[in-house]
């Protein structure tokens, strides 16, 4: 039994102790009896219901395991897993070969979602997919030098049968072709700093990519999911497919809705590197009243982390460092106590930045 404790659900607040028989809530109340059971004493504390993180990678200096002791630190109860599954790989292998390993080592309930390559052979795969439980499934439409991005009509085809068999097509969202030019043209002169990363993929060439892709999605008859919405552009463009009638649902992730470019890349250099890339205060803050205004359905992690050393080697240039930063420990705890500080809905007239309310505040349960 946990006593004594403020309960937030989505309702409001409530004082109640929580009586759990078998690892499950068996009893919400003010006046539980605690005879026989071990009472853990949670007075000026808040309890709040798990987090489900729909959107981590248990991969580079991670796995399935380690992922889910970090989320289980933030007050996440649920993974969704992305699985990479490499080009030449079986997606059925892939997805195997996860599932087995979160058996074995995951602390956290977890589900799996899979990266969509190769679209023409692994077609035929899908239906299998779905059966082992895998219902969402990630096309790119950008890393073409990673082999992993998708073509137009391929999108389109994956929508058709994904669609079909009742899964969802979960996209990474930005105009490759463009970025890849971008991206030339930096390496032209020498590289680029972590401060001038973000213009390699400009908010213009994601929302195109947004764009394009609710308009194939439309075609296709399919839902839509876009992962990881980074700027208020992108986000236009799943609002105008849904005034077209099409079901498309937004993610966002913790670091948009806290970090700007302006301000992480000076400080944290190529750690901030993710892709899409932080954003100005205005994306920022479009975000939080989309988040309020559910225009955006959920806000993820995008979790992916690096060993220190592999996203601070001071011999490369920003282009070759890898994407990703962790983020599922942190998420539940960086947006309650950012918006119960009161960034939601102010426009650029605070003096101080989110992250320096926190660093200057640090939390405290019975604030
Ligand atoms: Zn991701």
């Amino acid at each position: 039994m946990v006593a004594g404790e403020t309960i937030v659900g989505s309702t409001g607040r409530s004082r109640a102790d929580v009586g759990i028989r078998d690892g499950r809530i068996a009893a919400l109340g003010t006046e539980l009896d605690p005879a026989g059971a071990e009472v853990l004493d949670a007075t000026g504390c808040l309890v709040l219901p798990g987090a489900i993180d729909a959107h981590v990678h248990p991969i580079h200096a991670e796995d399935l395991g380690s992922t889910s002791e970090a989320a289980a630190f933030g007050g996440v109860t649920t993974l969704l897993h992305h699985i990479c599954v490499e080009p030449g790989q079986g997606l059925l292998d892939a997805l195997q070969a996860a599932r087995e390993e979160g058996a074995g080592a995951s602390r956290l309930d977890f589900g799996l979602q899979a990266r969509l390559t190769e679209v023409p052979r692994r077609l035929d795969e899908l239906p299998a997919a779905v059966g082992m439980g895998v219902r969402s499934f990630k096309p790119f439409t950008t890393y073409r030098s990673r082999g992993i991005m998708t073509k137009d009509g391929d999108l389109f085809r994956a929508m058709e049968r994904i669609s079909a068999l009742g899964g969802l097509t979960l996209v990474h969202a930005e105009n490759g072709a463009v970025i890849d030019v971008l991206e030339a043209h930096f390496r032209e002169q020498g590289g680029v700093s972590a401060e001038d990363y973000p213009l390699t993929r400009p908010p213009e060439a994601e929302a195109d990519a947004v764009n394009r892709v609710a308009e194939v999605a439309g075609l296709a008859g399919a839902p839509l999911y876009i992962v990881h919405i980074s700027c208020a552009e992108a986000l236009d463009a799943v609002v105008r497919a849904r005034a077209r009638g099409q079901k498309v649902y937004a993610e966002t992730c913790s670091h948009y809705l806290t970090l700007t470019a302006d301000e992480a890349m000076p400080n944290f250099g190529t750690k901030a590197k993710i892709a899409p890339p932080l954003r100005t205060t205005h994306d920022r803050d479009t975000l939080w009243l989309a988040v309020r205004d559910r225009r955006v359905d959920l806000v993820a992690s995008d979790h992916s982390a690096f060993s220190e050393e592999a996203k601070t080697s001071p011999t490369v240039n920003a282009l070759d460092v890898g994407f990703g930063a962790p983020g599922t420990e942190t998420m539940l705890l960086l947006l309650h106590h950012v918006a119960r500080w009161g960034v939601v809905g102010k426009r650029r007239s605070r003096s101080t930045s989110p992250m320096e309310s926190i660093a200057s505040n640090p939390p405290r349960a019975d604030r």
